[in-house]
């Protein structure tokens, strides 16, 4: 494995020194730097525009404990049995019992979560979930209205700045500790300092369907396990039973159907009009993800339609474009009227488990590297997250990240070792045509049904590619997260291959 992407000598790099690096703009990002200590100058670099993220997306909700009928010891058991008992326990008490707090704070400082008539949050229901405790925001797009909101919350904070299109390609480390990163922004900088928060996202990218968008490239895991860190529960991939069906979006991004819709009374069926969902599990469509996710793959393996249906017709068109108006509107784009026809849709990768190892101050084995959110893995998830647990986890590890970092503010910068340029070839290589090779190398060998022998030729083919690229100059973005999704795709099939037995969302057949 390559050390670093660039290879060029680090001192022609443009230099500048700040307190805090913040990787990522999304929930877990924005957060953390809205709680540092206000003496300390924080930078969130991130690699697109500021919206592009995951969390902008985020439609269903957020979890959290706030109605009579229910309790942590609810939401906390609840949590664990989607997370097929491997969840870190302490980790799901913190996000359970410190979520509200966040919450609350949120509120008070503008985000505007929808509420009923005598003001109270509205709360609604999702797989996996025994109470109603999924507070929402604009129906369907939660994600934005919190993004808005921390991003008005930053932009107030003069010790923040954020800077768009600069693409992190590495942590430097010297001795086990950090000392910058590297960023490429129209040529190469260094940002010298002695904290970093990766908050930097999933992987979606490197399957040929995912709701994750197109950033989503599993950077953040490629540059800490370059730098050393350790990784956790790799093999644990949740697939959505319900992304929309179109083959517009293969090898892209596709559009979310959220598990709210089937909260609120929508029911699956088969190309015959079957309701198979009933019998299969005592919770119906309602089931944990990662079993409903491989119930609609079966039907599409054993029927002739290359999706399944989710109909949501039992409820009036003014209840739908009230409830779900993202969703109402791009489905109207595809042609589908969600109050008079069922929507086309089929099991996509959606999030990652596992990730970026760290305890529960978001600390990794590297001193002054720090990760939150979906990059990183506290083992809150275990082998399966249950709906609307991650928005809570990116603000409770967040802010938490952000107190580990305040608590050692006064940490010396430390110098970049000497890092001489390195000579790469000048290979050929077709990026679109490998990235999609990845995505249709992890598709077919490490999906939702996984078994020994494909995955160990899957592996083989993700060595092929990596022992290709490998030598290769790396001279744009699109290169650079070629390695980074051929690195995390090996992460993961090697994962997949060490846990022989069924758990969660890692289904062998064999
Ligand atoms: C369509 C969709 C709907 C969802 N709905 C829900 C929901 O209702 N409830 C829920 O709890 N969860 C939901 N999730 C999951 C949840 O939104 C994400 O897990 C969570 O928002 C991740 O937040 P994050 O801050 O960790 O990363 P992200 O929001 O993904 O942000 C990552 C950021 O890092 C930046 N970045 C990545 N690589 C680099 C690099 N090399 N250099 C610089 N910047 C980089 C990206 O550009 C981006 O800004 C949903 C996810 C999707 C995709």
């Amino acid at each position: 494995m390559r050390r670093y992407l660039f290879d060029e000598n680090i001192e022609n790099f443009e230099t500048h020194e700040i307190d805090v690096a913040i990787i990522g703009s999304g929930i877990a990002g924005l957060y953390a730097a809205y709680n540092l200590n206000s003496a300390m100058s924080c930078v969130i670099f991130t690699k697109e525009n500021a919206d592009t993220s995951a969390s902008a997306l985020a439609q269903g909700g957020i979890a959290v404990v706030s109605e009579s009928d229910d309790t942590f010891e609810y939401h906390f058991k609840d949590t664990i049995r989607a997370g097929a008992g491997l969840c870190d326990e302490d980790a799901v008490h913190t996000i359970v019992e410190e979520g509200p707090w966040d919450i609350n704070k949120l509120i008070e400082l503008g985000c505007n979560f929808d509420k009923d008539a005598s003001g109270r949050l509205k709360v609604t229901m999702e797989g996996g979930h025994g109470r109603r405790r999924i507070i929402h925001s604009g129906g369907d797009a939660t994600g934005f209205e919190i993004v808005r909101t921390l991003k008005e919350l930053v932009h107030g904070c003069p010790n923040v700045s954020l800077l768009e299109n600069y693409f992190i390609a590495d942590i430097v480390t010297n001795n086990g500790s950090v000392a910058g990163i590297a960023a490429y922004n129209n040529g190469w900088h260094f940002f010298k300092t002695s904290h970093v928060i990766i908050a930097a996202g999933g992987i979606g990218q490197v399957y040929r369907y995912t709701t994750n968008p197109l950033v989503a490239t599993g950077d953040g895991i490629a540059m800490a396990l370059r730098a050393g860190a350790a990784l956790k529960d790799m093999e644990f991939v949740q697939f959505h039973p319900t992304g929309f069906y179109s083959e517009t979006s293969r090898n892209r991004q596709c559009f979310l159907i959220s598990e709210a819709v089937r909260g609120e009374g929508g029911i699956l069926l088969n190309e015959k009009g079957e309701r198979y969902m009933v019998g299969r599990h005592e919770l119906a469509e309602l089931a944990p993800r990662d079993i409903v996710a491989r119930e609609n793959y079966r039907e599409i393996e054993n029927q002739s339609l290359p999706y399944v249906l989710l109909d949501i017709t039992s409820k009036p068109e003014s209840f739908l474009t009230e409830r779900f108006p993202t969703i109402y509107q791009n489905c109207l784009k595809s042609g589908i009227n969600i109050a008079h026809q069922p929507i086309p849709v089929g099991p996509v990768q959606h999030y990652m488990m596992g990730g970026i190892k760290t305890d529960l101050w978001g600390a990794t084995n590297i001193r002054g590297l720090y990760a939150a959110g979906e990059a990183a893995c506290t083992g809150v998830h275990g082998a399966n997250r249950l709906a609307s647990n991650s928005t809570l986890e990116c603000l409770v590890f967040g802010r938490r990240c952000a107190t580990s970092v305040n608590n050692l503010m006064d940490e010396p910068k430390i110098e970049p070792p000497k890092i001489a340029a390195s000579k790469f070839d000048s290979i050929d290589i077709d990026i679109v045509k490998e990235k999609n090779n990845i995505k249709g190398i992890m598709v077919k060998h490490c999906g939702i049904v996984r078994n020994g022998k494909s995955m160990a030729d899957g592996l083989e083919k993700l060595i092929e590619i990596i022992e290709k690229i490998e030598p290769a100059a790396y001279t744009s973005i699109p290169m650079m997260e070629l390695y980074n999704m051929a690195l995390v795709s090996k992460s993961i099939m090697t994962a997949a291959i060490a846990r022989k037995e069924s758990v969660g969302a890692h289904y062998r057949e064999d």
